[in-house]
């Protein structure tokens, strides 16, 4: 059991038993009614006896003739037998003043009791007492009473003639007639809290049901209006809920309601502690025992009491022996909530157990005693209560947590840093987002085994969160209430590799390396010690957040732009400000390359899977800078977005892509179609669909061989119009993918909206997709979603020759990677498909 939960059950069962213990106190010393019965004394005198008449067979005369011979004796043999029972007291009154009495039979639960009162050894009055007797008002019929009047110097005789099927036990206890009042009061105090707490726990359940839809709160109720009507039945007070008819039917099937109460929570416990989700083995136990459970209780409103109850206890072992097994499996996995459940068993045990040893005289009679079992109750659902409670909101924080956080490794994972971010926009504004990434990890994969892997990403996490920790400038990234979220979380995990951590307050670039430094440098220590630094990379990109900034997503893209670079051109630590310094002056220079037509369009082949024949390629934009060679292409794009020229650059990309359709087509290659990547810029420029249809016309190609690639982060903005362009695109001819799957932000149910054709699975989700599982089955829940939409799916960044293998068993349509070719120049590419052979 974890500490917070065994911390916060010994709080809350000290505050209950607490509250238990000085109710009880209350009621034993200062308010127990009992207290205020009279006791023989010299001004009255008060002698009593009995005779047990087991033939039931002595007239009123006769009992009064034998009592009057027996010895007075305290202690009355009360059993279950069919037997009739004849007390007899005698009152002497030796003041000078009358006395009002109040006599107290306390059982509620007798069948027959009728009091005769003798003057002079005479039968002077006779009366008939109990529930059945609807001449007497309420409060009469709840709690047996008699008045009894003695003159001064005067003696007065009672005999008590009682007979009952059920508990016998019927306490006598004599009141001045104004403490009897303290006695009522106090029964109704308790028989109020109980009707009420339980009748107001019914209802809040009952909107529980209605709002969560979980039969465990219907099976709650059941069991609540059960105990009810049981305890109605053994304290009396049913009087004060039912109609007269039906009380009786109650009283009379009083076993069939106790049968009632534990099915219920036999019922209760299984469903409370989820063993219906999983229906183990047990589950079907327990069902067709509680199914059991309500046949008696139907059943056994045929047979006599004295023979159901047996049947009873027996039955009753059972149940409990079941409900114990079912704690005891769930102990172990102990949730506070099951713990709570399984301490509000205790007050019933307690209660259960002093019952009967009160009943067999064990323990002396008292008010507490005897009303110890409704306290119980009113304990037990309460806790129960605050169990259902409980599990609401572990519940609910379990699947925040599961939504938000990475189950391997429990850190935050991209939703929650990307929430945290938005937070972080509106109040800080001024921040630093750092990316780590190992890399090396895909690379060897092979050789390493996944506990391998795993141990290795265990320690960076260890050693990252140890240098973390210690420093105040890295922010928390948890702002959510959750149990299960680490406070101390300063790590996210937003891809499979790559890890995240956010510097707080206004920083320049030489303060986020001081602090980004020892972090490198620890972790690169940590792996030469483990003999493990020539395996992998560690590669940091920071992007520092001013506050014109007002996007996540802009903010995730330059950090994941820097490390992207950083990592390939083998840059420690990378600042996104760094490779743009020189921004301004490559802007020009990309303004004069792209009227003198120093861009390229480079070709990588898409294959057909299912018969290894080229299917068409991916156009990707290449510069090859005059002095510094390639230019990177993602921060060159990126940079063309911020500075407005991406929509000259793709509208000179399409017409690069249509010119090279149409000399594949001289070639002979009729079928090959041409795929280029569109940014979300174009599509809200108002002219793009012009531009369009205007190269479409000066440079005609034949339907469908032009693939437009739209990235799903573009589909979050203006949803109706990026429909309308849509349909434009269909009406001419042409086919758009969405590009990076899964690495966004969209739903499906919007994609399936709109007329798409195609799905491309971005690599993050290829690489070490024969080795990991978590990437198989969000890759093969794509592809199986993909096809029930209907939709064509390229995988790429295939490089190896498992990960085809991987994707052939899914069904994929087409693969894109190293593994057949790099991207590469127009003509080398037309050599490479001559070559080409399958
Ligand atoms: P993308 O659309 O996801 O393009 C695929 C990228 O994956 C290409 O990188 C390609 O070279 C790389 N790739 C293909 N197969 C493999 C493989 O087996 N292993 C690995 N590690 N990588 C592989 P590239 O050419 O650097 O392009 C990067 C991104 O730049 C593209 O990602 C795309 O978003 C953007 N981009 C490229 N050309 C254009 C363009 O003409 N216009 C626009 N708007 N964006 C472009
Ligand atoms: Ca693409
Ligand atoms: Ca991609």
């Amino acid at each position: 059991m974890s500490f917070i939960v065994k911390e916060k059950l010994i709080i809350s069962m000290l505050v209950i038993v607490s509250i238990f213990l000085s109710l009880s106190y209350l009621i034993v010393n200062i308010s127990d009614p009992t207290d205020n019965g009279l006791v023989s004394n010299e001004k009255l005198n008060i002698e009593q006896s009995f005779i047990i008449d087991k033939t039931k067979s002595l007239t009123v005369s006769q009992a009064y003739r034998s009592a009057m011979q027996l010895t007075t004796q305290e202690h009355i043999p009360w059993s279950f037998a069919d037997q009739v029972y004849w007390l007899k007291i005698a009152l002497q009154n030796n003041t000078k003043h009358p006395y009002q009495l109040m006599i107290h039979f306390d059982n509620p639960m007798v069948d027959n009791l009728t009091v005769y009162e003798f003057e002079n050894a005479q039968l002077y009055k006779q009366e008939k007492l109990g529930w059945q007797e609807t001449r007497l008002d309420l409060i009469e019929r709840t709690i047996l009473q008699y008045p009894l009047n003695i003159k001064p110097k005067h003696m007065s005789e009672l005999l008590i003639k009682i007979e009952t099927t059920g508990i016998a036990k019927t306490p006598v206890i004599i009141y001045q007639d104004h403490d009897f009042v303290q006695l009522i009061r106090s029964s109704h105090l308790i028989w109020g809290a109980l009707i009420g707490i339980l009748c107001m726990i019914a209802l809040y359940n009952l909107v529980l049901f209605y709002s969560i839809k979980d039969r465990v709160y219907l099976i709650y109720i059941g069991y609540l209006i059960s105990i009810l009507a049981l305890l109605s039945v053994i304290q009396g007070f049913g009087h004060y809920l039912f109609p007269h008819p039906l009380f009786k039917i109650l009283r009379v099937n009083v076993i069939s309601l106790n049968f009632l109460t534990l099915a219920f929570a036999l019922l209760f416990t299984m469903f409370f502690l989820n063993f219906n989700i999983n229906k183990e083995k047990i589950y079907k136990t327990c069902l067709y025992y509680s199914y059991l459970l309500f046949c008696l209780a139907a059943l056994v409103t045929f047979i006599p009491e004295s023979n159901s109850a047996p049947i009873f206890f027996v039955a009753m072992g059972g149940a409990y022996f079941l409900c114990f097994w079912l704690l005891y499996i769930r102990y172990n996995t102990s949730h506070f909530w099951s713990t709570l459940y399984f301490a509000s068993w205790l007050p019933l045990l307690v209660g259960g157990a002093i019952q009967p040893l009160e009943l067999t005289g064990v323990i002396p009679y008292s008010f507490l005693v005897r009303n110890l079992f409704t306290l119980c109750i009113i304990f037990e659902i309460t806790l129960m209560a605050m169990a259902l409670a409980e599990r609401i909101r572990y519940q609910k924080e379990l699947t925040i947590f599961n939504a938000t956080h990475d189950l391997e490794t429990n850190l935050p994972n991209f939703q929650a840093l990307e929430a945290y971010l938005l937070d972080l926009l509106n109040t800080e504004k001024k921040f630093t987002l750092c990316l780590i990434n190992i890399s090396g990890l895909n690379r060897l994969s092979p050789y390493f085994n996944d506990s391998q892997t795993q141990s290795t990403l265990d320690l960076f996490i260890q050693n990252a969160k140890q240098y973390t920790n210690h420093c105040p400038n890295f922010a928390r990234l948890n702002n959510l209430q959750n149990d299960f979220a680490k406070k101390d979380a300063k790590i996210a995990r937003v891809r499979e590799n790559v890890f995240a951590i956010i510097i707080k307050h206004k920083q320049n670039h030489q303060q986020v390396i001081e602090k980004l430094e020892p972090l490198y440098n620890s972790i690169n220590d940590v792996f030469n010690i483990n003999k493990i630094n020539s395996y992998f990379k560690i590669n940091i990109s920071y992007y520092i957040v001013k506050e014109d900034h007002n996007k996540v997503s802009n903010i995730l893209k330059k950090a994941f732009q820097a490390l992207e670079t950083g990592t390939r051109d083998d840059i420690a630590i990378n600042g996104y400000e760094n490779h743009k310094h020189n921004s301004l002056t490559l802007v020009e220079e990309l303004k004069t390359a792209l009227l003198n037509n120093e861009l390229m369009l480079f070709h990588q082949p898409q294959i057909t899977l299912e018969n290894g024949q080229v299917h068409g390629s991916e156009g990707l934009l290449r510069w090859n800078h005059k002095q510094h060679g390639f230019i990177p292409i993602e921060g060159l794009i990126s940079l063309a977005e911020d500075t407005g020229l991406i929509n000259q650059i793709s509208l000179w990309v399409i017409t690069q892509a249509c010119k090279d359709i149409r000399t594949l087509i001289n070639l002979g290659y009729e079928n090959h179609e041409v795929s280029v990547n569109i940014s979300g810029l174009d599509i809200v420029n108002k002219e793009f669909l012009n531009d369009l249809k205007e190269i479409l016309t000066t440079y005609p190609i034949p339907k469908h061989r032009l693939n437009l690639e739209l990235t799903e982060s573009v589909m979050i903005n203006d949803y109706t119009y990026l429909q309308s362009v849509m349909q434009g695109l269909a009406q001419l001819g042409i086919r758009v993918s969405i590009d990076d799957y899964g690495t966004g932000y969209s739903s499906l149910a919007h994609i399936s909206q709109l007329p798409f054709n195609e799905l491309k699975i971005d690599k993050i989700f290829i690489q070490n997709i024969a080795k990991s599982d978590r990437n198989q089955k969000i890759v093969q829940t794509t592809i199986n979603m993909a096809k029930i939409l209907n939709l064509r799916i390229v995988a790429e960044g295939i490089e190896t020759l498992e990960e085809e293998q991987v994707l052939h068993d899914f069904n994929c349509d087409f693969v894109q990677g190293y593994r057949y070719a790099k991207p590469q120049p127009m003509s080398d590419y037309i050599q490479w498909l001559s070559e080409y052979h399958h």
